[in-house]
């Protein structure tokens, strides 16, 4: 089968962000054309929502919006616009809340406040019943430690770019939720690959963080979700797996945790 009849999801992609002004078009139209049937955008902050909607204006098919504060955008001022969010989540539709979680690697002065503004995000998505997209650095057992005190039943989402251990997957299928992987698992030291085989498939959804994280041969350049297809190679090689029944998998896999039915 020819990998441009599969269909793809990119489950997590920033593609409303600058780096891709100068082709945004051109970048969609490769993704579309090579199966990439969806594209999930979670938001940043404020000031990358109304160029968000943009794109989901113009792509109305393939590109899907999701609501949250990142962790790393969370400041002094984070009630305020986290006010404003809810605000918005209650007038326009969004696919997912997110993205949300706890970043500890490049600052550690709002850690207070990154917990509680994830603890209020957990509480959107439940109320909405949309999934809770999980950006968790340095953070992973204080993330699922949260999780789980949230868990009622009535949780769904994606702990996205996962790395952990064998432990933390476990830990995360007992959940219910599912992992995003990227473009790490081609990078030869991460471990990730190897991590694999322990990772059932039915939590297994894909995705590219672009303009982040590229994978192998593109890594260190800007990401695209064209690149999906590098990380769906890898996974599949190491998994022996044909590369449709894999589509198949991660494509069900996304469609159910976005829950959003063709
Ligand atoms: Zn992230
Ligand atoms: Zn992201």
């Amino acid at each position: 089968m020819e990998t441009s009849q599969l269909k793809w999801i990119d489950t997590h992609c920033h593609l409303y962000v600058n780096e891709f002004d100068a082709d945004r078009d051109d970048m969609i139209e490769r993704a579309k054309s090579a199966g990439i049937s969806k594209m999930m955008l979670p938001n940043i902050d404020e000031s990358s929502v109304p160029d968000m909607w943009k794109l989901v204006h113009q792509y109305p098919s393939q590109c899907f919006p999701m609501m949250g504060l990142h962790p790393c955008s969370v400041k002094g001022d984070y009630k305020d616009i986290l006010d404003r969010m809810e605000a918005d989540l209650s007038i326009h539709h969004y696919i997912g809340v997110g993205e949300t979680g706890i970043d500890l690697y490049w600052d550690k002065t709002f850690e207070r406040e990154q917990v509680i503004a994830f603890e209020r995000q957990i509480s959107w998505a439940k109320h909405l019943n949309l999934p809770v997209i999980i950006h968790s650095r340095e953070s992973l057992d204080l993330t699922i430690d949260i999780i789980t005190r949230h868990q009622d039943g009535g949780l769904r989402g994606i702990f996205h770019c996962f790395s952990g251990s064998k432990e933390k997957v476990h830990k995360i299928e007992k959940l219910g939720f599912k992992v995003g992987i990227g473009g790490v698992v081609t990078y030869k030291k991460a471990g990730l690959a190897e991590l694999l085989p322990e990772i059932p498939l039915s939590m297994m959804v894909l995705e590219t963080d672009s303009p982040y994280l590229a994978p192998v041969p593109h890594r260190g350049k800007r990401n695209e979700p064209l690149y999906i297809l590098e990380v769906a190679n890898k996974i599949a090689e190491v998994l022996h797996l044909d590369l449709s029944e894999l589509a198949e998998i991660t494509t069900t896999n996304a469609t159910e945790v976005y829950g959003k039915k063709d």
